[in-house]
């Protein structure tokens, strides 16, 4: 009898906050991929001697509304912390944090399964830290980069209530989404502004013990996060078979060739030396301040889900719009500009998305598209008004993607607007049914559905001119009489 396993993972993710200052210095946060190195730094955030820290309420802000958003208890009573260690790229030879006392904890996140249930994953705590600088490894050299050093960083930490690569990657799908909703990051992994590290460990389907877990560090995308989890699970478990153990340590990801690859024994919590920063006085929030900022928190993507649901659309539909809150924001534009709520998420999800596909753009770009959601409203209506019919609408996007402008005008160069000319719809049905006759036989031996084929035949001839409605009702009038004969 071979073992199943399921895997137990607990995600740390840091959010890089997107405040205008650094957490403890004036110097300006700044796309670290782009910046000239070493051109946004100051004193403090060179890790200088004698420098005083003075933490940034923007983001104490930011981190009270994640802490919110995931639904935890924000700490009246907030202390911060050194955590002492050695690297280049952390000039005062300690990073200050939280420890003992969290800004935020207690919380949960509902996250979205592919099956299209939901699951609750404990979150346990969030706190404050400031970011570390960067190395950049030239040849034989290392050089050092010290803008990003002191950026306001969160570390989100959930309960170990992840089960498989599957359930990681719904999460950290989620938690992005909402960070991006609530502005406080903009959710771009390959820069290095989201970064999760996933504890993994595997155990016997059914146990409910806790074994010895492993972290994997830097990796750089939630498809990533997803494989290396799946990784990580079998090899406990081919380890497990053999009777072996698992050693306490942490991994990184070998993108090429998709595995972990030993970094280090883990370090624990003694060896950091943590004690209260005494450059810094406890930070006290109250619970009037925390409810000020709960005021300003906007529209999550569960809440929109559940607005998108009332007007009609599925629940697929519905959380494939909220994932993303560039693609809501698109989508509610197209309804502002007066289209059906149904029928707006069916071209959007179906027509442009497809379109988008086909060029290798993700949804998210779909502001750099040529289509604009007013277009889409647009077409809408000329479908619902009879001027033209789905398939012509379907030919205008087309070159709306592929060169921009109005609907109405493109029906015009085109030559696409319907007639509800009987005379024209009737010339081209008496050429098909005579064209065809053992297609007719067919239909008058019983057989429906060759309607449907001839009905095909004339859209053709018409190409797209010819309003469905009016062909099927001459159709079914030519056929009737046919068969009578
Ligand atoms: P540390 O501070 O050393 O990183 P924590 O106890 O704070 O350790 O836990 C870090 C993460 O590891 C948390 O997300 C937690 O849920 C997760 N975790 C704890 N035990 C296990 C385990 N046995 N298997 C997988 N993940 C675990
Ligand atoms: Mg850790
Ligand atoms: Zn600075």
């Amino acid at each position: 009898m071979t073992t199943q396993y399921e895997g137990v993972i607990g995600l740390e993710v840091h959010a890089e906050l997107l405040t205008k200052s650094k957490m403890f210095c004036g110097c300006a946060v700044v796309d670290s991929t782009t910046a000239a190195p070493n051109t946004y730094v100051c004193p403090i955030c060179l890790g200088m001697p004698g420098m005083l820290p003075v933490i940034n309420r923007a983001a104490v802000d930011y981190a009270i509304m994640v802490g919110l958003a995931l639904n935890c208890e924000i700490a009246g009573y907030n202390v911060f912390a050194r955590k002492s260690y050695f690297y280049p790229d952390l000039p005062k030879g300690y990073q200050i944090s939280q420890y003992e006392l969290p800004l935020a904890r207690n919380g949960w996140l509902m996250i979205d399964l592919p099956d299209g249930t939901q699951k609750r994953i404990g979150i346990r705590r969030a706190h404050l830290e400031e970011d570390t600088g960067k190395l950049v490894h030239l040849g034989n050299s290392s050089l050092v980069d010290f803008n990003r050093s002191g950026v306001p960083l969160l570390e989100i930490v959930t309960e170990p209530d992840i089960r498989s690569d599957i359930e990681a990657e719904a999460y950290a799908r989620k938690l992005r989404a909402i960070l991006v909703y609530l502005g406080v990051n903009t959710g771009d992994m390959s820069k290095g502004v989201l970064r999760m590290e996933p504890n993994i460990s595997a155990r016997p389907v059914g146990s409910d013990e806790f074994r010895t877990r492993v972290e994997v560090k830097n990796l750089n995308s939630i498809r990533s996060l997803q494989r290396a989890s799946a990784y990580e699970i079998a090899r406990h478990g081919k380890v497990y078979d053999q009777g072996g153990t698992i050693q306490q340590a942490t991994f990184g990801w070998d993108e090429l060739r998709q595995q972990t690859v030993l970094q280090r024994v883990k370090e624990s919590a003694s060896d950091y030396r943590y004690f209260p920063e005494p450059d810094l006085l406890p930070l006290h929030i109250t619970e009037d301040y925390v409810e000020q900022v709960r005021e300003r928190l906007p529209e999550l993507p569960d809440a929109k889900r559940d607005r998108f649901l009332a007007l009609g659309l599925s629940r697929y539909d519905a959380s494939v719009l909220v994932a993303d809150r560039t693609v809501a924001d698109w989508y509610e534009k197209v309804l502002a500009a007066g289209a059906d709520a149904k029928k707006a998420a069916n071209w959007l999800l179906n027509e442009v998305f497809a379109r988008m596909n086909k060029a290798g753009y993700d949804p998210e770009e779909i502001g750099s598209i040529k289509v604009q959601p007013a277009d889409i409203a647009a077409l809408i209506k000329l479908v619902d008004a009879g001027t033209i019919n789905n398939n012509a609408a379907k030919t205008v996007l087309d070159n709306i993607y592929e060169n921009g402008g109005a609907p109405a005008e493109w029906v015009q160069n085109l030559g696409l607007e319907q007639t509800r000319d009987t005379g024209a719809v009737e010339a081209v049905i008496d050429r098909v049914l005579t064209d065809n006759p053992k297609d007719v036989d067919r239909f008058c031996a019983g057989e429906e559905k060759v309607v449907r084929y001839l009905m095909g035949l004339v859209m053709k001839e018409g190409k797209g001119k010819f309003p469905a409605d009016l062909v099927m009702q001459v159709l079914n009038e030519k056929l009737a009489a046919k068969c009578g004969q």
